[in-house]
């Protein structure tokens, strides 16, 4: 709309326009697009997430924006650059791919961007520093843009990293978004549920990973009105991988067949112990009344209980006076 944008937004904007540019039409820009080929990113969705390419040197973006202008003063408090002893300003982002972050209203704030080259002393990725306008435990990236597409899939998805929220589009899922390489934040999750209440989460399918759905998953529990769908993808891939090996059809089903809170922790428990042995079986089955009992929905928690009985070849009786001792400890 019409509002005046301060200076330090109109920096971001530019910066993001700039480095746009760079890739899709410089000289310059050509190794990156070469690393975009690498990733299997087409025009599409360098278009749509405004993807770009910081070059090696370290003073393009800071000589372009002088020449639009601004003043050092502003520049400085931007972000997008280092500051020597001497006070002289360089570029912060050099030799990466550039992921611009946006607030909820699609305004850029600040950038995340990605090695290219194969150093590995240089950290893979790298974020804007706190800024007047890019507090990271309240931004998600691609939110904006996944609002919109909430209201037609009906749900927001949530994933670990950029690169899996640009696989995720790519395979027609549009509504997600990815926290700032942070665990998830009261912030986030309270923006999340402004938009709906149905959430998916889908994490890298590695240890670190499905330890950290665990985690979103008891935020999400915590607030209680949350209807949430968990995804473990197998073979420890992180959903990029995932939708690179299998497609997007099967991607699209792993979603659809997003476990419940409650499957999730039941089939993690199921791991923790070997169930052919009796007494680790008892505590295994104890454990597994016990994350039952927190279900609210008698018919829900119905379901689980016969389900358990069924797999573990136990009565369901039995599973149901469990569960009512259970619930005497529970008050
Ligand atoms: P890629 O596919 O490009 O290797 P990824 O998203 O699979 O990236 P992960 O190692 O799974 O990378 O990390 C998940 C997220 O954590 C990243 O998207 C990024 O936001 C953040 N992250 C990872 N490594 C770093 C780092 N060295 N510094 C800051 N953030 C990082
Ligand atoms: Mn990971
Ligand atoms: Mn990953
Ligand atoms: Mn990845």
């Amino acid at each position: 709309g019409g509002t005046k944008l301060s200076p330090i937004m109109r920096i971001n904007k530019d910066a993001e326009d700039f480095y746009h540019r760079v890739l899709l039409t410089t000289k310059a820009g050509e190794r990156g697009m070469q690393y975009t080929k690498k990733r299997q990113l087409d025009s599409n969705t360098l278009e749509h997430f405004k993807i770009g390419y910081a070059p090696k040197e370290d003073n393009v973006l800071i000589t372009y924006l002088r020449s639009k202008g601004y003043k050092d003063d502003d520049l400085a408090q931007s972000g997008l650059f280092v500051q020597s002893q001497d006070g002289r300003l360089f570029d912060r982002f050099r030799d990466r791919l550039i992921f611009p972050l946006e607030d909820e209203n699609g305004h850029s704030i600040g950038f995340s961007g990605r090695r290219i080259s194969n150093d590995k002393t240089e950290a893979k990725y790298m974020n804007s520093p706190e800024t007047a306008v890019f507090t990271k435990s309240k931004v998600l990236f691609h939110f904006a843009e996944a609002k919109k597409a909430a209201r037609s899939e009906g749900h927001l998805v949530l994933y670990e990293g950029y690169m899996d929220v640009i696989a995720a589009y790519k395979a027609g899922i549009k509504s997600g978004v990815a926290s700032m390489g942070t665990s998830l934040t009261d912030d986030q999750v309270y923006m999340l549920r402004r938009v709906t209440p149905n959430i998916i989460v889908n994490y890298d399918g590695d240890d670190p990973g499905v330890h950290a759905e665990e985690r979103a998953a008891r935020m999400f529990s915590k607030d209680g009105d949350f209807n949430l769908g968990i995804v473990v993808l197998p073979e420890k891939l992180d959903p990029d991988e995932y939708v690179r090996k299998y497609g997007a059809e099967k991607y699209q089903g792993e979603v659809k067949g997003a476990l419940t809170p409650t499957d999730f922790f039941l089939k993690r428990l199921a791991q923790k112990y070997n169930l052919d042995n009796d007494r680790e079986k008892i505590t295994y089955l104890d454990e597994a009344v016990k994350e039952i009992s927190h279900v609210k929905n008698p018919v829900e928690q119905d379901m689980y209980l016969e389900k358990l009985s069924r797999s573990a070849g136990v009565s369901l009786n039995s599973l149901k006076a469990n569960l009512a001792r259970e619930r005497r400890k529970n008050n």
